[in-house]
Protein backbone atom coordinates (compact mmCIF):
# COMPACT_ATOMS: atom_id res chain seq x y z
CA UNK A 1 0.00 0.00 0.00
CA UNK A 2 1.39 3.60 -1.14
CA UNK A 3 0.93 6.05 1.99
CA UNK A 4 -0.70 9.40 1.13
CA UNK A 5 -1.18 11.43 3.54
CA UNK A 6 -1.90 14.88 1.98
CA UNK A 7 -4.53 15.90 4.18
CA UNK A 8 -2.41 15.78 7.08
CA UNK A 9 -0.05 18.58 5.61
CA UNK A 10 -3.39 21.30 5.37
CA UNK A 11 -4.25 20.39 8.81
CA UNK A 12 -0.71 20.94 10.03
CA UNK A 13 0.48 24.13 8.63
CA UNK A 14 -0.89 26.86 9.22
CA UNK A 15 1.26 29.16 6.92
CA UNK A 16 -0.11 29.29 3.47
CA UNK A 17 3.42 30.21 2.18
CA UNK A 18 5.19 27.20 2.19
CA UNK A 19 2.63 24.48 1.12
CA UNK A 20 2.27 24.38 -2.41
CA UNK A 21 -0.64 22.84 -3.63
CA UNK A 22 -1.44 19.95 -6.41
CA UNK A 23 -2.80 20.66 -8.85
CA UNK A 24 -0.57 22.87 -11.23
CA UNK A 25 -2.22 22.80 -15.50
CA UNK A 26 -2.38 18.97 -17.20
CA UNK A 27 -2.28 20.03 -20.70
CA UNK A 28 -2.44 16.78 -22.04
CA UNK A 29 -4.34 13.55 -21.77
CA UNK A 30 -0.99 11.77 -22.63
CA UNK A 31 1.09 14.46 -20.60
CA UNK A 32 2.42 14.38 -16.93
CA UNK A 33 0.90 16.33 -13.98
CA UNK A 34 3.22 18.65 -12.72
CA UNK A 35 3.32 20.40 -9.15
CA UNK A 36 2.10 17.71 -6.81
CA UNK A 37 3.30 18.53 -3.48
CA UNK A 38 4.87 15.16 -2.75
CA UNK A 39 7.72 13.75 -2.99
CA UNK A 40 8.53 10.63 -4.56
CA UNK A 41 12.42 9.29 -2.71
CA UNK A 42 15.25 9.07 -5.51
CA UNK A 43 13.67 11.48 -8.33
CA UNK A 44 14.91 14.65 -7.82
CA UNK A 45 18.79 15.82 -7.53
CA UNK A 46 19.73 18.31 -4.80
CA UNK A 47 20.98 21.58 -6.06
CA UNK A 48 24.43 22.14 -5.04
CA UNK A 49 23.44 25.11 -1.84
CA UNK A 50 20.08 22.91 -0.86
CA UNK A 51 19.34 20.66 1.99
CA UNK A 52 16.72 18.07 1.57
CA UNK A 53 15.67 17.15 5.35
CA UNK A 54 12.97 14.42 6.19
CA UNK A 55 11.25 13.52 9.41
CA UNK A 56 11.97 9.64 9.44
CA UNK A 57 10.37 9.33 13.11
CA UNK A 58 8.70 12.01 15.19
CA UNK A 59 6.46 10.46 17.72
CA UNK A 60 6.91 8.58 21.65
CA UNK A 61 8.92 6.01 22.92
CA UNK A 62 6.13 3.72 22.20
CA UNK A 63 6.42 3.67 18.60
CA UNK A 64 3.09 3.19 16.23
CA UNK A 65 3.06 1.71 12.95
CA UNK A 66 2.19 5.54 12.26
CA UNK A 67 5.01 7.13 13.95
CA UNK A 68 8.62 5.71 14.67
CA UNK A 69 10.27 7.62 17.60
CA UNK A 70 12.71 10.22 16.57
CA UNK A 71 14.79 10.02 13.53
CA UNK A 72 15.67 13.35 11.17
CA UNK A 73 17.66 12.84 7.77
CA UNK A 74 19.55 15.52 6.32
CA UNK A 75 20.63 14.98 2.68
CA UNK A 76 23.30 18.24 1.52
CA UNK A 77 23.79 18.99 -1.74
CA UNK A 78 27.28 18.09 -1.30
CA UNK A 79 26.36 14.40 -1.38
CA UNK A 80 26.57 14.32 2.74
CA UNK A 81 23.65 12.46 4.63
CA UNK A 82 23.35 12.81 8.33
CA UNK A 83 21.25 10.58 10.65
CA UNK A 84 20.04 12.78 13.47
CA UNK A 85 18.83 10.29 16.38
CA UNK A 86 17.63 6.67 14.74
CA UNK A 87 14.70 5.52 17.20
CA UNK A 88 12.69 3.28 17.87
CA UNK A 89 10.67 1.73 14.33
CA UNK A 90 12.67 4.69 12.55
CA UNK A 91 14.45 2.06 9.87
CA UNK A 92 11.02 1.48 8.06
CA UNK A 93 10.60 4.82 7.19
CA UNK A 94 14.35 5.46 6.30
CA UNK A 95 14.71 2.09 4.06
CA UNK A 96 11.34 3.39 1.99
CA UNK A 97 13.96 6.30 0.78
CA UNK A 98 15.82 3.25 -1.18
CA UNK A 99 19.12 5.46 -0.14
CA UNK A 100 22.17 2.72 -0.60
CA UNK A 101 23.37 2.36 2.96
CA UNK A 102 26.88 3.09 2.02
CA UNK A 103 25.48 6.71 2.26
CA UNK A 104 23.73 6.51 5.56
CA UNK A 105 27.16 5.80 7.47
CA UNK A 106 27.07 8.96 9.96
CA UNK A 107 24.76 8.80 12.70
CA UNK A 108 24.19 11.99 15.45
CA UNK A 109 22.61 10.96 18.90
CA UNK A 110 20.84 13.81 20.99
CA UNK A 111 20.86 11.37 23.48
CA UNK A 112 20.59 7.98 24.68
CA UNK A 113 16.47 6.83 25.73
CA UNK A 114 15.75 4.45 23.55
CA UNK A 115 13.16 6.72 21.44
CA UNK A 116 16.42 8.34 20.18
CA UNK A 117 18.66 5.49 19.30
CA UNK A 118 16.78 2.46 19.52
CA UNK A 119 16.64 1.42 15.79
CA UNK A 120 20.40 1.44 15.54
CA UNK A 121 20.32 -2.23 15.78
CA UNK A 122 18.33 -1.89 12.04
CA UNK A 123 20.76 0.94 10.53
CA UNK A 124 23.92 -1.49 12.55
CA UNK A 125 22.81 -4.92 11.33
CA UNK A 126 20.32 -4.69 8.54
CA UNK A 127 22.62 -2.18 6.62
CA UNK A 128 25.38 -4.57 7.22
CA UNK A 129 23.91 -7.24 5.03
CA UNK A 130 22.32 -5.14 2.36
CA UNK A 131 25.22 -3.33 1.28
CA UNK A 132 27.27 -0.83 3.79
CA UNK A 133 30.84 -1.37 3.05
CA UNK A 134 32.23 0.57 5.82
CA UNK A 135 32.06 0.77 9.69
CA UNK A 136 29.15 3.21 10.49
CA UNK A 137 30.00 6.26 12.32
CA UNK A 138 28.39 7.61 15.66
CA UNK A 139 28.66 10.72 16.97
CA UNK A 140 27.25 11.41 20.81
CA UNK A 141 27.43 13.51 23.90
CA UNK A 142 29.62 11.95 26.57
CA UNK A 143 27.64 11.52 30.66
CA UNK A 144 28.19 13.07 33.82
CA UNK A 145 30.23 9.64 33.98
CA UNK A 146 31.61 7.27 31.47
CA UNK A 147 29.02 4.79 32.33
CA UNK A 148 26.67 7.65 31.07
CA UNK A 149 28.08 8.80 27.71
CA UNK A 150 27.65 7.64 24.14
CA UNK A 151 30.96 5.64 24.24
CA UNK A 152 29.91 3.17 26.97
CA UNK A 153 26.65 3.09 24.99
CA UNK A 154 28.20 1.61 21.98
CA UNK A 155 30.40 -0.41 23.25
CA UNK A 156 27.91 -2.13 25.30
CA UNK A 157 25.77 -2.09 22.37
CA UNK A 158 28.41 -4.33 19.93
CA UNK A 159 28.37 -6.42 23.59
CA UNK A 160 25.14 -7.06 23.66
CA UNK A 161 24.78 -7.85 19.92
CA UNK A 162 28.00 -10.30 20.29
CA UNK A 163 26.18 -13.65 19.15
CA UNK A 164 24.91 -11.22 15.91
CA UNK A 165 28.12 -10.19 15.06
CA UNK A 166 30.05 -14.02 15.66
CA UNK A 167 27.87 -15.05 13.52
CA UNK A 168 27.72 -12.58 10.40
CA UNK A 169 31.41 -12.42 10.81
CA UNK A 170 31.56 -15.97 9.57
CA UNK A 171 29.99 -15.18 5.98
CA UNK A 172 30.63 -11.55 5.61
CA UNK A 173 33.60 -8.81 6.21
CA UNK A 174 33.63 -7.59 9.67
CA UNK A 175 34.38 -4.29 8.11
CA UNK A 176 30.87 -2.66 8.33
CA UNK A 177 29.55 -4.26 11.83
CA UNK A 178 31.92 -1.73 13.31
CA UNK A 179 31.01 1.04 15.20
CA UNK A 180 33.39 4.21 15.48
CA UNK A 181 32.43 6.57 18.10
CA UNK A 182 33.02 10.37 18.22
CA UNK A 183 31.99 11.56 21.71
CA UNK A 184 31.85 15.23 22.66
CA UNK A 185 31.37 17.36 26.17
CA UNK A 186 27.50 17.41 26.43
CA UNK A 187 28.26 20.69 28.33
CA UNK A 188 30.08 22.65 25.52
CA UNK A 189 28.12 25.11 24.05
CA UNK A 190 27.92 25.87 20.11
CA UNK A 191 30.60 23.49 19.96
CA UNK A 192 31.54 22.07 16.75
CA UNK A 193 31.50 18.86 16.61
CA UNK A 194 32.05 17.93 12.77
CA UNK A 195 32.98 19.40 10.04
CA UNK A 196 34.17 18.33 6.27
CA UNK A 197 33.15 19.07 3.29
CA UNK A 198 31.32 22.58 3.92
CA UNK A 199 29.19 21.27 6.73
CA UNK A 200 29.49 21.82 10.11
CA UNK A 201 27.79 20.38 12.92
CA UNK A 202 27.52 22.29 16.08
CA UNK A 203 26.37 20.86 19.91
CA UNK A 204 24.25 22.68 22.72
CA UNK A 205 23.39 21.75 26.08
CA UNK A 206 19.84 20.17 26.35
CA UNK A 207 17.66 20.62 29.65
CA UNK A 208 16.16 16.95 29.73
CA UNK A 209 15.93 13.79 32.78
CA UNK A 210 19.34 14.14 33.12
CA UNK A 211 22.91 15.28 32.36
CA UNK A 212 23.81 14.23 28.85
CA UNK A 213 20.90 15.48 25.94
CA UNK A 214 22.08 17.59 23.73
CA UNK A 215 20.50 19.86 20.40
CA UNK A 216 22.59 19.97 17.59
CA UNK A 217 23.26 22.93 14.81
CA UNK A 218 23.69 22.23 10.99
CA UNK A 219 25.55 24.87 8.97
CA UNK A 220 25.83 24.04 5.31
CA UNK A 221 26.03 26.91 2.19
CA UNK A 222 24.93 29.63 4.13
CA UNK A 223 21.60 27.92 5.84
CA UNK A 224 21.19 26.87 9.38
CA UNK A 225 18.86 23.96 10.52
CA UNK A 226 18.61 23.36 14.10
CA UNK A 227 17.41 19.77 15.37
CA UNK A 228 16.62 20.07 18.94
CA UNK A 229 16.46 17.22 20.95
CA UNK A 230 14.34 16.14 23.82
CA UNK A 231 14.48 18.99 26.17
CA UNK A 232 12.82 21.87 28.16
CA UNK A 233 13.07 25.18 26.94
CA UNK A 234 16.91 26.47 27.56
CA UNK A 235 18.91 29.64 27.13
CA UNK A 236 21.44 28.12 24.85
CA UNK A 237 18.83 27.23 22.08
CA UNK A 238 17.38 30.51 22.56
CA UNK A 239 20.71 32.13 22.10
CA UNK A 240 22.05 29.89 19.19
CA UNK A 241 18.94 28.95 16.71
CA UNK A 242 18.32 32.39 16.52
CA UNK A 243 17.34 32.98 12.76
CA UNK A 244 17.54 29.39 11.45
CA UNK A 245 16.38 28.62 8.59
CA UNK A 246 14.83 25.50 9.74
CA UNK A 247 14.56 25.56 13.86
CA UNK A 248 13.28 22.13 15.07
CA UNK A 249 12.08 22.10 18.68
CA UNK A 250 10.29 19.30 20.53
CA UNK A 251 6.40 19.80 21.40
CA UNK A 252 4.66 17.78 23.77
CA UNK A 253 1.35 16.71 24.65
CA UNK A 254 -1.33 18.94 26.87
CA UNK A 255 -1.42 17.24 30.25
CA UNK A 256 -5.35 17.02 29.71
CA UNK A 257 -4.42 14.61 26.88
CA UNK A 258 -1.73 13.10 28.44
CA UNK A 259 -4.56 12.32 31.40
CA UNK A 260 -7.09 11.41 29.07
CA UNK A 261 -4.97 9.88 26.08
CA UNK A 262 -1.72 8.34 27.27
CA UNK A 263 -3.29 7.21 31.43
CA UNK A 264 -0.63 9.30 33.07
CA UNK A 265 -2.23 10.59 36.28
CA UNK A 266 -2.61 14.66 36.52
CA UNK A 267 0.30 15.11 38.42
CA UNK A 268 2.63 12.63 36.06
CA UNK A 269 1.07 14.38 33.40
CA UNK A 270 2.28 18.05 34.46
CA UNK A 271 5.58 16.85 35.48
CA UNK A 272 6.26 15.26 31.87
CA UNK A 273 4.34 17.74 29.63
CA UNK A 274 5.70 20.79 31.22
CA UNK A 275 9.23 19.98 32.78
CA UNK A 276 10.73 16.71 31.39
CA UNK A 277 9.66 18.20 28.08
CA UNK A 278 8.10 21.39 26.00
CA UNK A 279 4.71 22.48 26.46
CA UNK A 280 2.78 24.25 23.57
CA UNK A 281 2.52 27.14 25.28
CA UNK A 282 6.55 27.00 25.60
CA UNK A 283 7.36 25.97 22.83
CA UNK A 284 5.15 28.99 21.06
CA UNK A 285 7.07 31.14 23.03
CA UNK A 286 10.50 29.97 21.65
CA UNK A 287 9.57 30.39 18.46
CA UNK A 288 8.46 33.65 18.73
CA UNK A 289 11.64 34.56 20.28
CA UNK A 290 14.15 33.38 17.70
CA UNK A 291 11.98 33.87 14.92
CA UNK A 292 13.15 31.31 12.32
CA UNK A 293 12.17 31.09 8.86
CA UNK A 294 9.97 27.65 9.48
CA UNK A 295 9.36 26.44 13.12
CA UNK A 296 9.19 22.43 13.17
CA UNK A 297 7.23 20.73 16.09
CA UNK A 298 7.15 16.61 17.12
CA UNK A 299 7.73 14.18 19.48
CA UNK A 300 3.95 13.73 20.32
CA UNK A 301 1.32 11.48 18.91
CA UNK A 302 -0.05 13.55 16.04
CA UNK A 303 -3.36 13.16 15.02
CA UNK A 304 -7.27 14.21 15.21
CA UNK A 305 -7.74 14.13 18.61
CA UNK A 306 -3.92 15.96 19.68
CA UNK A 307 -2.93 18.19 16.47
CA UNK A 308 -5.46 20.77 17.26
CA UNK A 309 -4.91 21.23 21.05
CA UNK A 310 -0.76 21.07 20.50
CA UNK A 311 -2.05 23.89 17.71
CA UNK A 312 -4.26 25.81 19.87
CA UNK A 313 -1.30 26.17 22.71
CA UNK A 314 1.73 27.23 20.20
CA UNK A 315 -0.82 29.86 18.32
CA UNK A 316 -1.18 31.30 21.86
CA UNK A 317 2.32 32.81 21.23
CA UNK A 318 2.95 32.45 17.77
CA UNK A 319 2.03 32.82 14.79
CA UNK A 320 4.98 32.27 11.99
CA UNK A 321 5.26 29.57 9.54
CA UNK A 322 5.04 26.29 11.76
CA UNK A 323 4.97 22.00 10.77
CA UNK A 324 3.62 20.08 13.06
CA UNK A 325 5.23 17.30 12.25
CA UNK A 326 4.11 14.12 11.25
CA UNK A 327 6.59 11.13 9.78
CA UNK A 328 7.70 11.41 6.41
CA UNK A 329 7.20 15.05 5.71
CA UNK A 330 10.26 16.55 4.08
CA UNK A 331 11.38 20.06 3.75
CA UNK A 332 13.22 21.28 0.99
CA UNK A 333 15.11 24.39 1.78
CA UNK A 334 17.62 26.95 -0.08
CA UNK A 335 17.45 30.93 0.18
CA UNK A 336 14.70 30.59 -1.97
CA UNK A 337 12.49 29.05 -0.47
CA UNK A 338 11.80 26.27 2.28
CA UNK A 339 9.05 23.53 0.87
CA UNK A 340 7.22 21.20 2.78
CA UNK A 341 5.78 17.75 0.78
CA UNK A 342 5.08 14.72 2.05
CA UNK A 343 6.93 11.56 0.41
CA UNK A 344 5.62 8.88 -1.13
CA UNK A 345 7.02 5.67 -0.61
CA UNK A 346 6.40 1.98 -0.89
CA UNK A 347 6.24 -0.54 2.15
CA UNK A 348 7.79 -3.50 0.19
CA UNK A 349 11.47 -1.44 -0.01
CA UNK A 350 14.23 -3.35 -0.95
CA UNK A 351 17.86 -1.86 -0.47
CA UNK A 352 19.92 -0.30 -3.22
CA UNK A 353 23.42 -0.78 -4.25
CA UNK A 354 25.80 2.02 -4.00
CA UNK A 355 28.92 2.56 -6.17
CA UNK A 356 31.24 0.72 -3.65
CA UNK A 357 31.90 -2.97 -3.61
CA UNK A 358 31.30 -4.63 -0.04
CA UNK A 359 35.03 -6.11 1.28
CA UNK A 360 35.43 -9.70 0.50
CA UNK A 361 34.06 -12.43 3.41
CA UNK A 362 36.93 -13.93 5.21
CA UNK A 363 38.70 -16.78 3.41
CA UNK A 364 37.47 -20.26 4.40
CA UNK A 365 39.02 -21.38 7.34
CA UNK A 366 40.33 -18.16 9.02
CA UNK A 367 37.86 -17.60 11.23
CA UNK A 368 36.25 -20.37 14.04
CA UNK A 369 33.00 -21.77 11.90
CA UNK A 370 30.11 -20.63 15.01
CA UNK A 371 28.45 -24.01 14.18
CA UNK A 372 29.68 -27.26 15.86
CA UNK A 373 29.92 -31.21 14.43
CA UNK A 374 26.87 -31.56 16.67
CA UNK A 375 24.48 -29.06 15.19
CA UNK A 376 25.72 -30.21 11.94
CA UNK A 377 25.20 -33.43 11.83
CA UNK A 378 21.30 -32.89 12.77
CA UNK A 379 21.11 -31.55 8.73
CA UNK A 380 18.10 -33.78 7.29
CA UNK A 381 19.41 -35.03 4.71
CA UNK A 382 15.78 -35.51 2.65
CA UNK A 383 15.69 -31.66 2.52
CA UNK A 384 19.03 -31.59 0.90
CA UNK A 385 18.65 -34.06 -1.76
CA UNK A 386 15.24 -32.20 -2.43
CA UNK A 387 16.98 -28.67 -3.22
CA UNK A 388 20.02 -30.54 -5.02
CA UNK A 389 18.85 -30.12 -8.87
CA UNK A 390 17.70 -26.56 -8.06
CA UNK A 391 21.04 -25.84 -6.27
CA UNK A 392 23.40 -27.70 -9.31
CA UNK A 393 20.99 -25.87 -11.77
CA UNK A 394 21.98 -22.54 -9.89
CA UNK A 395 25.31 -23.33 -10.01
CA UNK A 396 25.79 -24.02 -13.50
CA UNK A 397 24.15 -20.83 -14.25
CA UNK A 398 26.62 -19.18 -12.16
CA UNK A 399 29.90 -20.81 -12.53
CA UNK A 400 30.10 -21.53 -9.01
CA UNK A 401 32.00 -24.42 -7.33
ZN1 LIG B 1 14.35 11.62 25.93
ZN1 LIG C 1 12.32 11.49 23.29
Amino acid sequence: MIRIRLILIVVSTFSASVVFAAGGVVNSPTGTAPDRYVYFPGTEALKKDEIRLIACGTGLPAARRDQAATCWLAELGNGDKFLFDVGTGSMTNVAALMIPYDFLDKVFLTHLHTDHWGDLTTLWAGGWTAGRTKPLRVWGPAGATPDMGTAYAVDHFLKTFNWDATTRNFVLSAEPGKITVKEFDYKAVNAVVYSENGATIRSLPAIHAGDGPVSFILEYAGLKVVIGGDTFPNKWYIKHAANADLAIHEVFLTPPDLVRLYGQSPGQALGVGTQIHTSPQAFGKVMSTIKPRHAVGYHFFNEQATHDDVLEGVKQLYSGPLSLAVDNMVWNISKEKIVERMIISPDQAWAVNGPNKPPAPPAPGTIPDPISDFIKSGRWQPAEEAQAPMVEKFKKDNNLK
